[in-house]
C-alpha cells in the first residue's frame, strides 16, 4: 500500500514499462515488460559517449474520473529535436504518445488519488545503444518509458527556495547543447549542484554562458520574475525550453497579464516582485532569495536579491490555474491534455 501523501520523488517499482528496440532501420514491436533491467551491449554508445536524451511529464487522475496526461506531444517533439542533435533514431510523435498511453494504462493503479496533490510522474528516456568504439552516432537505439507516483518534487509552491548564481560554472557552453534535454548537461550541472547544497541553496540559478550577464535557467527548471502585471522570461538559445513555462506564459496572457520573452540582465533581479522556478516536476517553486556570489562556498557577495518569504500573488495565481487545467478542474481550452 502506498502513502500517497508522503511520496517524494523517488523511484517506486511499477507494473510495467514500455520499450522499442531500433535495429536495421526500423522500430521493432513496443514491448510491455514487468522487468526493469535491461540488457545491453557494454559498448554502447549512450555509455560511454553520453549519446542519450529524456523527458518528463505527468499524468493525474481527476474528479472526473478521467485520466489526464499534459501536453504529450509536446514532450514528443522535443526529444525528437534532441535525438536529430545527437544523431540517432527518434520514435515519431504518434508512436511516443501512443506508448505514453500504454504505460499510463497499464499502470493506472499507481497513479495518485486526485485529492492527493501527487500524480504520475512518466520518464520516457531515449539511448544509443549497439557495440561500437568509434565516436559517432549510434545507428541502434533503445526507447523506452518508466513511470513512478511522485509527490510534489521540492516541496512545492508552499515551500520557496534559495537559489546562487552559480558564477564558477556553466551549465552548457555558448553555441553547445544547453537547448537540448540530454543527460549531458545533467552531469554537467551536478558539482555546482553538491556545492550548491553544501552552501544551503537548493537552486543555482545560471548565466548565459557567453558574456555571464544575462539570467538563463536553473539547474533543471526554467526561469520567471513578475513585475508591473507581466510575466517575463529569458530569451535566450542556452536554456532548455520548458512546457511548463511556455503553458505558464500562455496561462498569464489568457489571464490577462503582458508577457516577455527577452534577455534579463542579472542585475534586474533587483527590481522582481516574484521570481521562480517552472518544470514538470514542481509546475513553480517559488524564490525567496538569490544570492550573487563570486563563489557558491565562498563569503564573498556580489549582491543579495530578497523576495517575499511566501509564494507571490501572480505566481499563486498562475499555479493555480495550470494546475486546475492539469487535473480537470479549469476547462482545457487550449485542448493540452489527452484524455484517458
Ligand atoms: C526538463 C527541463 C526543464 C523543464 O522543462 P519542462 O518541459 O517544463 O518539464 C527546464 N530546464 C531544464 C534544464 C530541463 O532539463
Amino acid at each position: 500500500m502506498i502513502e500517497w501523501n508522503s511520496l517524494g520523488f523517488n523511484y517506486i517499482k511499477t507494473n510495467t514499462m514500455v520499450c522499442s528496440h531500433y535495429k536495421d532501420g526500423q522500430w521493432g514491436p513496443v514491448e510491455s515488460r514487468t522487468d526493469d533491467n535491461i540488457t545491453i551491449s557494454a559498448l554502447s554508445a549512450s555509455l560511454h559517449y553520453g549519446v542519450e536524451c529524456f523527458e518528463g511529464l505527468k499524468a493525474f487522475k481527476c474528479k472526473d474520473g478521467k485520466i489526464r496526461i499534459f501536453r504529450p506531444d509536446e514532450n514528443a517533439k522535443r526529444l525528437i529535436r534532441s535525438a536529430t542533435y545527437l544523431g540517432i533514431a527518434a520514435p515519431s510523435e504518434e508512436m511516443f504518445v501512443e506508448m505514453v498511453k500504454q504505460v499510463v494504462l497499464e499502470n493506472a493503479d499507481f497513479i495518485p488519488p486526485h485529492d492527493t496533490g501527487a500524480s504520475l510522474y512518466i520518464r520516457p528516456t531515449l539511448i544509443g545503444v549497439g557495440p561500437q568504439l568509434g565516436v559517432k552516432p549510434s545507428v541502434e537505439a533503445f526507447f523506452m518509458i518508466m513511470v513512478a507516483p511522485v509527490g510534489a518534487y521540492a516541496g512545492g509552491i508552499d515551500s520557496p527556495v534559495k537559489a546562487v548564481i552559480a558564477r564558477e560554472y556553466d551549465r552548457a557552453a555558448h553555441k553547445g547543447s544547453g537547448s537540448y534535454k540530454v543527460g549531458g548537461n545533467y552531469a554537467a550541472s551536478l558539482f555546482a549542484g553538491l556545492e550548491a547544497k553544501r552552501a544551503g541553496y537548493p537552486g543555482v540559478l545560471y548565466l548565459d554562458p557567453k558574456e555571464h550577464k544575462y539570467i538563463d535557467e536553473f539547474s533543471s527548471s526554467n526561469f520567471f520574475g513578475i513585475k508591473d502585471n507581466t510575466y517575463i522570461t529569458p530569451d535566450s538559445h542556452t536554456v532548455l525550453p520548458s512546457i511548463t513555462n511556455k503553458s505558464l506564459e500562455q496561462v498569464a496572457k489568457d489571464l490577462g497579464y503582458k508577457t516577455e520573452r527577452r534577455p534579463i540582465p542579472v542585475e534586474e533581479l533587483a527590481t522582481f516582485e516574484e521570481v521562480g522556478e517552472c518544470g514538470t516536476a514542481v509546475v513553480i517553486t517559488p524564490v525567496n532569495q538569490v544570492d550573487d556570489k563570486p563563489s557558491i562556498e565562498g563569503a564573498e557577495f556580489n549582491a543579495v536579491y530578497k523576495y517575499a518569504k511566501e509564494c507571490g500573488p501572480v505566481s499563486r495565481k498562475l499555479y493555480n490555474t495550470l494546475v486546475g487545467i492539469q487535473r480537470g478542474e479549469i476547462e482545457d481550452t487550449h485542448n493540452w491534455c489527452v484524455v484517458l
